[in-house]
């Protein structure tokens, strides 16, 4: 599609859907596919003080093909700020240094807290320019070709924090948007090279992926992301979470985080139970009726689940379903490192965290 000048749209009354005919298209407002996707804030080489390039940045005159997303395998830890985030990437530069590269090795990064850095010098002006590449040192044989986005963390059985999935959506999207890409732009470091990187759960969420970032492309709202489970899911804590949960909805099966036969048969029952659609397959719309609004006192299997999910959280803790002041304590301490609201309840926007 042309895009419109700003002098030409200056000229327009917005407030009205309308179309006008430029060089023979016709155009649909008010939302023009070229603006659908908000810039994400990202933090400059200079913000997080990178250390200048062993050598020039070479920028090619072309735009890249492909998006390649990576897992850093730092431990993941649950320090959120900002400050954490620009040691994370000054780390990073330093041990790249160290293996003769002239600079951060990928275009961008990402923490765990959400923060959106500039990795390699230049990266930053040339993706809002949306017509070169920088090249990077990410991936063998592709670097001429692929931006490398970098998430902090490793992903081997746990999913990335929901901040920086979100940011992952955001950042992607205005990518695509940049150079004319689809969400098809998208792949996995192992798609290109032999490594297990971005590690096997962040690898089976690219899907997901690929479905946020068109659907952010095309101006729509993203829906809560919640990790999909499924039969023959490998074994998780999350697995295993939500067998307790269903468990607490009076299944009798064993939460031992295989999604076998029984799991999928007692995800049917309760997906038929609650009005959902009867597929086996826990998404966004079976977790949001799976999970329970806990508070300090409470009991059972629904406690269980979360003190699992905590466990797998990294704020680990006895499973005997019992919500005491141990518990209590815990779950504040990660609604604070969430930015959530911290009342000690776990209800949606608390589960949600939890599960990513
Ligand atoms: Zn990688």
């Amino acid at each position: 599609m042309k895009k419109l000048s700003r002098r030409t749209f200056g000229k327009l009354s917005l407030g009205v859907a309308m179309s006008v005919v430029v060089g023979g298209t016709e155009l649909r407002f008010l939302r023009p596919a070229h603006a659908a996707v908000a810039t994400p804030a990202i933090d400059s080489t200079a913000a997080w003080g990178a250390a200048a390039a062993k050598e020039p940045i070479n920028v090619l005159n072309q735009k890249p093909i492909g998006i390649v997303v990576h897992h850093t395998t730092n431990p993941n830890t649950n320090d959120f700020t900002r400050n954490k985030a620009w040691q994370v990437a000054r780390q990073i530069q330093q041990s790249h240094f160290n293996r003769g590269w002239i600079d951060t090795g990928q275009q961008f990064t990402i923490s765990r807290g959400g923060w959106i850095m500039e990795g390699r010098h230049q990266s930053l002006s040339i993706l809002q320019g949306g017509t070169k590449h920088v090249q990077g040192a990410h991936v063998d044989g592709h670097n001429e070709t692929h931006i490398g986005i970098e998430c902090e963390g490793l992903y081997m059985n746990v999913t990335p924090s929901l901040p920086l999935w979100n940011k992952l959506v955001a950042l992607i999207a205005y990518i695509c948007q940049q150079y004319g890409l689809t969400a098809n732009a998208i792949v996995g470091h192992r798609d290109l090279d032999s490594t297990s990187c971005p590690g096997d759960t962040l690898y089976s969420l690219l899907p997901q992926l690929r479905t946020a970032v068109d659907t952010t492309l095309s101006g729509g709202a993203v829906g809560r992301m919640w990790p999909i489970l499924r039969r023959n899911t490998p074994a998780t804590g999350l697995a295993k979470t939500m067998q307790y949960l269903l468990r607490a909805r009076g299944a009798t099966i064993t939460a031992d985080g295989a999604f076998g036969p029984g799991t999928e048969t007692a995800v049917k029952s309760f997906q038929t139970a609650n009005g959902l659609t009867s597929d086996g397959v826990v998404g966004a719309a079976t977790w949001e009726k799976l999970i329970m609004t806990l508070r300090s006192g409470d009991t059972g299997e629904a406690v269980k689940a979360l003190q699992n999910q905590l466990t797998v959280q990294n704020y680990p803790t006895t499973i005997d379903g019992s919500f005491g002041t141990g518990v209590n304590t815990l779950v504040r301490a990660f609604q604070t490192n969430r930015q959530l609201t911290v009342d000690g309840v776990v209800g949606l926007n608390s589960w949600n965290h939890l599960a990513m």
